[in-house]
């Protein structure tokens, strides 16, 4: 059976009693409509603990956006895995192209991250895709080689199996343009060949997911293709009934 993990990111969005009625919101749909899907929800760090108690005992795990790389110390401002766990975080998202873009995270310092996730017990969901000029220049599958082996330098067998993917083409992020089902299923296929050349055959079973303008409307196509293991979700999954109807396609793709 295919699996499937349709993931929300809320990124900087929502106050506290917004995002309290969105995950509510979610909360009751799947409590109605039982989904084989995984979901989870990935709001921004000061309301994780309040919507932790929200989803408790669901099928709805909750994700952080980023962690530092370090367990504690001086290092004002950053957040770690283990204060992460302590309120409920089952995912993070690590090495997401915001991050890189505007925060200059580079493929050493997310290997970094992900090993000190791994290290606690969290899923990182591992951000990788080119630019617009990088396709344009025929580089995506260096690109996408570069940030997986590096990204996953020094992770084992058995850690891999704690890895979710993401495959976002930084040019269909927060655009309205996703990338067409050709490009998804030709990147999400070379994604895998590459896993398990590297790691093995069990990396039949990572989780890939598509990000990049996923939403209701381009869902059913993107979300049916083989390779294709759910989504990452920025803009659609901050509004319950655009989002729960990704889940709804993602059922059907089961
Ligand atoms: C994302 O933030 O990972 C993302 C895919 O955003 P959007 O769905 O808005 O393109």
């Amino acid at each position: 059976m295919k699996r499937m993990l349709i993931a929300g990111n809320w990124k900087m969005h929502k106050t506290l009693k917004e995002a309290e009625e969105l995950a509510s919101d979610i909360f009751n749909w799947v409590e109605t409509n039982r989904p084989k899907s995984d979901v989870a929800v990935c709001p921004p760090f000061p309301f994780l603990h309040t919507i932790s108690k929200i989803i408790a005992g669901t099928k709805i795990y909750l994700g952080a956006q980023n962690c530092y790389h370090e367990p504690e110390g001086a290092f004002t401002g950053e957040v770690s895995p283990p204060m992460l766990v302590s309120v409920g975080c089952k995912f993070v998202i690590i090495g997401h192209s915001e991050r890189r873009t505007y925060f200059s995270e580079n493929d050493q310092l997310i290997n970094a991250k992900i090993q000190a996730a791994l290290r606690f017990n969290l899923s990182p969901i591992f951000c990788i895709g080119e630019t617009l000029q990088e396709r344009q220049e025929n580089r995506t599958y260096e690109i996408v080689e570069r940030q997986i082996k590096i990204g996953l330098n020094n992770i084992s067998i058995e850690q891999i199996r704690n890895i979710v993917i993401a495959y976002e083409p930084v040019w269909a992020i927060g655009t309205g343009v996703s990338a067409n089902t050709e490009q998804i299923d030709e990147a999400h296929r070379f994604i895998r060949k590459l896993l398990i050349n590297t790691f093995g055959p069990e990396c039949n079973d990572t989780l890939i997911l598509y990000g990049g303008s996923l939403n209701s409307k381009n869902a059913k196509e993107i979300l049916s293709l083989p390779d294709v293991n759910g989504g990452l979700i920025g803009k659609a999954s901050l509004d319950s009934k655009e989002f729960t109807k990704i889940i709804e396609y993602a059922e059907q793709s089961i």
